[in-house]
Protein backbone atom coordinates (compact mmCIF):
# COMPACT_ATOMS: atom_id res chain seq x y z
CA UNK A 1 0.00 0.00 0.00
CA UNK A 2 1.55 3.33 -0.94
CA UNK A 3 -0.21 5.51 1.77
CA UNK A 4 1.92 7.53 4.13
CA UNK A 5 3.68 4.93 6.42
CA UNK A 6 4.22 5.59 9.77
CA UNK A 7 1.55 8.15 10.61
CA UNK A 8 -1.55 7.18 12.90
CA UNK A 9 -4.21 5.93 10.14
CA UNK A 10 -6.99 8.32 9.55
CA UNK A 11 -10.42 6.92 8.35
CA UNK A 12 -12.79 9.01 6.04
CA UNK A 13 -16.23 10.12 7.60
CA UNK A 14 -19.09 10.97 5.28
CA UNK A 15 -23.00 12.47 5.52
CA UNK A 16 -25.01 11.93 2.34
CA UNK A 17 -27.45 15.10 3.13
CA UNK A 18 -30.83 14.13 1.79
CA UNK A 19 -34.04 13.51 2.78
CA UNK A 20 -36.09 10.88 4.43
CA UNK A 21 -37.89 9.89 1.15
CA UNK A 22 -34.59 9.40 -0.40
CA UNK A 23 -34.85 5.90 -0.68
CA UNK A 24 -33.91 4.49 -4.17
CA UNK A 25 -36.12 1.87 -6.35
CA UNK A 26 -39.42 1.47 -4.17
CA UNK A 27 -41.82 -0.21 -5.90
CA UNK A 28 -44.67 3.32 -5.91
CA UNK A 29 -41.64 5.94 -5.86
CA UNK A 30 -43.01 8.67 -3.32
CA UNK A 31 -40.20 11.26 -4.44
CA UNK A 32 -42.64 13.19 -6.74
CA UNK A 33 -45.75 13.16 -4.52
CA UNK A 34 -43.84 14.54 -1.46
CA UNK A 35 -41.77 16.95 -3.19
CA UNK A 36 -44.74 19.01 -3.00
CA UNK A 37 -46.00 18.04 0.40
CA UNK A 38 -43.30 16.62 2.30
CA UNK A 39 -42.42 17.25 5.97
CA UNK A 40 -38.54 18.09 5.83
CA UNK A 41 -36.94 16.82 8.35
CA UNK A 42 -33.06 16.23 7.86
CA UNK A 43 -32.13 18.99 9.92
CA UNK A 44 -32.90 16.42 12.95
CA UNK A 45 -30.43 14.00 12.10
CA UNK A 46 -27.77 16.54 10.86
CA UNK A 47 -28.13 18.39 14.45
CA UNK A 48 -27.47 14.72 16.28
CA UNK A 49 -24.49 13.87 13.49
CA UNK A 50 -23.14 17.85 14.03
CA UNK A 51 -23.28 17.15 17.48
CA UNK A 52 -21.39 13.24 17.53
CA UNK A 53 -18.53 15.23 15.49
CA UNK A 54 -18.28 18.09 17.31
CA UNK A 55 -17.61 16.40 20.71
CA UNK A 56 -14.81 13.96 19.07
CA UNK A 57 -13.13 16.75 17.12
CA UNK A 58 -13.78 14.87 13.85
CA UNK A 59 -14.21 16.55 10.08
CA UNK A 60 -16.72 15.16 7.30
CA UNK A 61 -17.40 15.53 4.17
CA UNK A 62 -21.04 16.51 3.64
CA UNK A 63 -22.27 15.30 -0.14
CA UNK A 64 -25.44 17.31 0.12
CA UNK A 65 -28.03 16.93 -2.23
CA UNK A 66 -28.25 19.99 -4.80
CA UNK A 67 -32.73 19.66 -4.90
CA UNK A 68 -32.31 19.88 -1.10
CA UNK A 69 -29.90 22.87 -0.80
CA UNK A 70 -31.83 24.54 -2.84
CA UNK A 71 -35.19 23.91 -1.28
CA UNK A 72 -33.32 24.46 2.32
CA UNK A 73 -30.40 26.87 2.34
CA UNK A 74 -30.23 27.40 5.35
CA UNK A 75 -28.95 23.61 6.30
CA UNK A 76 -26.15 24.66 4.70
CA UNK A 77 -25.55 27.41 7.30
CA UNK A 78 -25.81 24.63 10.31
CA UNK A 79 -22.19 23.27 8.97
CA UNK A 80 -19.34 24.86 9.92
CA UNK A 81 -17.67 25.25 6.59
CA UNK A 82 -14.58 26.32 7.68
CA UNK A 83 -13.92 23.21 9.21
CA UNK A 84 -15.77 20.59 7.12
CA UNK A 85 -16.26 19.96 3.48
CA UNK A 86 -19.29 20.42 1.61
CA UNK A 87 -19.22 18.17 -1.64
CA UNK A 88 -22.06 17.21 -3.78
CA UNK A 89 -24.37 14.11 -3.66
CA UNK A 90 -26.07 15.33 -7.15
CA UNK A 91 -29.00 17.31 -7.83
CA UNK A 92 -32.16 15.40 -8.08
CA UNK A 93 -31.45 11.92 -6.35
CA UNK A 94 -31.81 9.70 -9.81
CA UNK A 95 -30.03 6.46 -9.68
CA UNK A 96 -26.94 7.09 -12.85
CA UNK A 97 -28.25 4.09 -14.02
CA UNK A 98 -31.52 5.79 -14.75
CA UNK A 99 -29.87 8.49 -16.92
CA UNK A 100 -28.11 8.95 -20.41
CA UNK A 101 -24.69 10.78 -20.08
CA UNK A 102 -26.11 13.97 -20.91
CA UNK A 103 -28.54 13.73 -18.62
CA UNK A 104 -26.24 13.15 -15.74
CA UNK A 105 -24.44 15.95 -16.51
CA UNK A 106 -26.80 18.21 -16.16
CA UNK A 107 -27.72 16.79 -12.96
CA UNK A 108 -23.92 16.77 -11.46
CA UNK A 109 -23.40 20.39 -12.86
CA UNK A 110 -26.17 21.98 -11.73
CA UNK A 111 -25.42 20.60 -8.19
CA UNK A 112 -21.85 21.66 -8.16
CA UNK A 113 -23.41 25.29 -9.12
CA UNK A 114 -25.88 25.64 -6.47
CA UNK A 115 -23.45 24.59 -3.68
CA UNK A 116 -20.81 26.59 -4.78
CA UNK A 117 -23.00 29.76 -5.39
CA UNK A 118 -24.05 28.95 -1.04
CA UNK A 119 -20.68 28.10 0.37
CA UNK A 120 -18.25 30.21 -1.54
CA UNK A 121 -16.37 27.54 -2.02
CA UNK A 122 -15.31 25.29 -4.70
CA UNK A 123 -17.08 21.57 -4.65
CA UNK A 124 -14.31 19.19 -5.07
CA UNK A 125 -16.49 15.79 -4.61
CA UNK A 126 -19.21 14.01 -5.68
CA UNK A 127 -20.93 10.92 -4.49
CA UNK A 128 -24.02 9.31 -6.79
CA UNK A 129 -27.26 7.88 -5.32
CA UNK A 130 -26.86 4.56 -4.26
CA UNK A 131 -23.37 3.78 -5.64
CA UNK A 132 -25.04 3.67 -9.09
CA UNK A 133 -22.00 3.20 -11.29
CA UNK A 134 -21.68 -0.38 -12.64
CA UNK A 135 -19.68 -1.55 -15.44
CA UNK A 136 -22.43 -0.36 -17.87
CA UNK A 137 -22.07 3.09 -16.90
CA UNK A 138 -18.64 3.79 -16.70
CA UNK A 139 -18.68 6.55 -18.81
CA UNK A 140 -20.12 8.90 -15.49
CA UNK A 141 -16.27 8.67 -14.20
CA UNK A 142 -15.99 10.88 -17.17
CA UNK A 143 -18.91 12.91 -16.55
CA UNK A 144 -17.67 13.57 -13.37
CA UNK A 145 -13.90 14.59 -13.78
CA UNK A 146 -15.49 16.90 -16.93
CA UNK A 147 -17.92 18.39 -14.97
CA UNK A 148 -15.34 19.61 -12.73
CA UNK A 149 -15.02 17.32 -9.63
CA UNK A 150 -11.75 16.41 -8.56
CA UNK A 151 -12.68 13.53 -6.87
CA UNK A 152 -15.69 10.48 -6.63
CA UNK A 153 -16.84 8.88 -3.77
CA UNK A 154 -19.68 6.49 -5.87
CA UNK A 155 -17.77 3.56 -5.99
CA UNK A 156 -18.92 0.19 -4.46
CA UNK A 157 -16.10 -2.29 -4.93
CA UNK A 158 -18.31 -5.56 -4.81
CA UNK A 159 -21.59 -6.38 -5.72
CA UNK A 160 -24.94 -3.98 -4.62
CA UNK A 161 -28.31 -3.59 -4.92
CA UNK A 162 -28.00 -0.44 -7.49
CA UNK A 163 -24.71 -0.61 -8.63
CA UNK A 164 -21.39 -1.68 -7.64
CA UNK A 165 -18.17 -2.66 -9.94
CA UNK A 166 -16.51 -6.15 -8.37
CA UNK A 167 -13.00 -6.09 -8.49
CA UNK A 168 -12.39 -2.64 -8.25
CA UNK A 169 -9.88 -1.94 -5.09
CA UNK A 170 -11.32 -1.32 -1.44
CA UNK A 171 -8.47 1.73 -0.93
CA UNK A 172 -8.26 5.05 -2.08
CA UNK A 173 -6.83 5.34 -6.05
CA UNK A 174 -6.24 7.39 -9.01
CA UNK A 175 -8.85 6.32 -11.99
CA UNK A 176 -7.82 7.24 -15.36
CA UNK A 177 -10.49 6.72 -17.13
CA UNK A 178 -11.51 6.30 -20.60
CA UNK A 179 -11.04 9.50 -21.90
CA UNK A 180 -7.81 9.39 -19.85
CA UNK A 181 -9.17 11.62 -17.77
CA UNK A 182 -7.61 11.40 -14.02
CA UNK A 183 -9.69 11.00 -10.85
CA UNK A 184 -9.56 10.08 -7.10
CA UNK A 185 -11.56 7.97 -6.24
CA UNK A 186 -13.08 6.91 -2.69
CA UNK A 187 -14.44 3.52 -2.25
CA UNK A 188 -16.59 2.65 0.21
CA UNK A 189 -14.95 0.08 2.29
CA UNK A 190 -15.78 -3.60 2.36
CA UNK A 191 -14.79 -6.26 4.25
CA UNK A 192 -13.56 -10.05 2.24
CA UNK A 193 -14.47 -12.99 3.14
CA UNK A 194 -13.05 -15.41 0.99
CA UNK A 195 -14.52 -14.72 -2.27
CA UNK A 196 -17.57 -12.78 -0.62
CA UNK A 197 -17.08 -8.66 -0.32
CA UNK A 198 -19.41 -6.80 2.78
CA UNK A 199 -19.90 -3.39 3.27
CA UNK A 200 -19.46 -2.72 7.59
CA UNK A 201 -19.14 1.17 8.02
CA UNK A 202 -22.42 2.81 6.94
CA UNK A 203 -25.89 2.82 6.39
CA UNK A 204 -28.01 0.18 7.14
CA UNK A 205 -24.87 -2.78 7.42
CA UNK A 206 -23.72 -0.63 10.29
CA UNK A 207 -27.09 -0.19 11.85
CA UNK A 208 -27.07 -3.77 11.75
CA UNK A 209 -23.54 -5.11 12.89
CA UNK A 210 -22.42 -5.13 16.40
CA UNK A 211 -19.95 -2.77 17.23
CA UNK A 212 -17.17 -4.94 18.10
CA UNK A 213 -17.32 -6.43 14.87
CA UNK A 214 -17.17 -3.13 13.09
CA UNK A 215 -14.26 -2.33 15.05
CA UNK A 216 -12.40 -5.47 14.34
CA UNK A 217 -13.14 -4.48 10.41
CA UNK A 218 -11.74 -0.81 11.33
CA UNK A 219 -8.75 -2.53 12.92
CA UNK A 220 -7.76 -5.84 10.22
CA UNK A 221 -8.02 -2.78 7.01
CA UNK A 222 -5.83 -0.33 9.34
CA UNK A 223 -3.43 -2.39 9.38
CA UNK A 224 -3.00 -3.00 5.98
CA UNK A 225 -2.97 0.71 6.37
CA UNK A 226 -6.24 1.17 4.25
CA UNK A 227 -8.45 3.86 5.92
CA UNK A 228 -12.24 2.96 6.28
CA UNK A 229 -14.42 5.49 4.25
CA UNK A 230 -17.84 5.54 6.62
CA UNK A 231 -21.15 6.60 5.29
CA UNK A 232 -24.41 7.99 7.26
CA UNK A 233 -27.51 10.31 6.51
CA UNK A 234 -29.94 11.58 8.78
CA UNK A 235 -32.21 8.80 8.93
CA UNK A 236 -29.75 6.36 10.37
CA UNK A 237 -29.99 9.00 13.36
CA UNK A 238 -33.35 10.59 13.56
CA UNK A 239 -35.79 7.63 15.73
CA UNK A 240 -38.60 9.59 14.96
CA UNK A 241 -38.12 9.19 11.11
CA UNK A 242 -41.08 9.01 8.93
CA UNK A 243 -41.57 5.07 7.61
CA UNK A 244 -42.13 4.73 4.21
CA UNK A 245 -44.46 1.83 2.67
CA UNK A 246 -41.74 -0.83 1.45
CA UNK A 247 -41.80 -4.12 1.19
CA UNK A 248 -40.85 -5.90 4.43
CA UNK A 249 -36.83 -6.64 3.34
CA UNK A 250 -36.52 -3.29 2.26
CA UNK A 251 -38.23 -2.23 5.46
CA UNK A 252 -35.54 -3.93 7.99
CA UNK A 253 -32.71 -2.52 5.93
CA UNK A 254 -33.88 1.03 5.46
CA UNK A 255 -35.22 0.91 9.42
CA UNK A 256 -33.14 -1.75 11.52
CA UNK A 257 -31.63 0.18 14.47
CA UNK A 258 -32.09 3.22 14.33
CA UNK A 259 -32.17 3.82 17.90
CA UNK A 260 -29.09 2.04 18.32
CA UNK A 261 -26.91 4.20 16.27
CA UNK A 262 -25.92 7.25 18.11
CA UNK A 263 -24.26 4.69 20.77
CA UNK A 264 -22.90 2.60 18.50
CA UNK A 265 -21.42 5.51 16.76
CA UNK A 266 -19.75 6.89 20.08
CA UNK A 267 -18.21 3.70 20.42
CA UNK A 268 -17.01 3.76 17.07
CA UNK A 269 -15.70 6.89 16.79
CA UNK A 270 -14.02 7.03 20.26
CA UNK A 271 -11.84 4.05 18.74
CA UNK A 272 -10.87 5.22 15.52
CA UNK A 273 -9.69 8.42 13.40
CA UNK A 274 -11.25 10.14 11.18
CA UNK A 275 -11.36 13.32 8.96
CA UNK A 276 -13.21 14.21 5.96
CA UNK A 277 -12.01 13.32 2.27
CA UNK A 278 -10.50 17.03 1.78
CA UNK A 279 -8.05 16.83 5.59
CA UNK A 280 -6.87 13.57 4.40
CA UNK A 281 -6.14 14.52 0.84
CA UNK A 282 -3.72 17.17 2.72
CA UNK A 283 -1.97 14.22 4.02
CA UNK A 284 -0.49 13.60 0.38
CA UNK A 285 -1.23 10.48 0.53
CA UNK A 286 0.37 8.40 -2.33
CA UNK A 287 -2.44 7.05 -4.55
CA UNK A 288 -2.25 4.01 -6.70
CA UNK A 289 -3.32 4.21 -10.26
CA UNK A 290 -5.23 2.14 -11.78
CA UNK A 291 -6.68 2.71 -15.44
CA UNK A 292 -10.09 1.54 -16.89
CA UNK A 293 -8.62 1.34 -20.50
CA UNK A 294 -5.62 -1.51 -19.24
CA UNK A 295 -7.87 -3.28 -16.70
CA UNK A 296 -11.59 -4.38 -17.98
CA UNK A 297 -12.67 -4.73 -14.11
CA UNK A 298 -15.15 -7.52 -14.71
CA UNK A 299 -12.63 -9.88 -15.24
CA UNK A 300 -10.39 -9.08 -11.98
CA UNK A 301 -12.12 -11.19 -9.53
CA UNK A 302 -12.25 -10.36 -5.88
CA UNK A 303 -9.12 -8.50 -5.89
ZN1 LIG B 1 -28.54 9.45 -1.34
Amino acid sequence: MAFVANKPIKNIMTFDLEEWFHILDLPDNPNSELRTKTVYRAEQGLEIFLELIERHHITCTFFVLGWLAERNPGIIRKIDTSRHEIASHGYGHEMITSLKPEEFREDISRAKKILEDLTGREVNGYRGPGFSITEKNMWAFDCISEAGYSYDATLYPGKHGHGGISGMPIHPFFLVTHNGNRLEEYPVSLMTFGAFRMAFSGGGYFRLLPAFFISACFRLLNAKRIPVCSYFHPRDLDINVPRLPMPAYRRFKCYVNIAKTHGKLTQIMKAHNFCSVNDWRREKNLLPEISLVKRPFSSQGGK
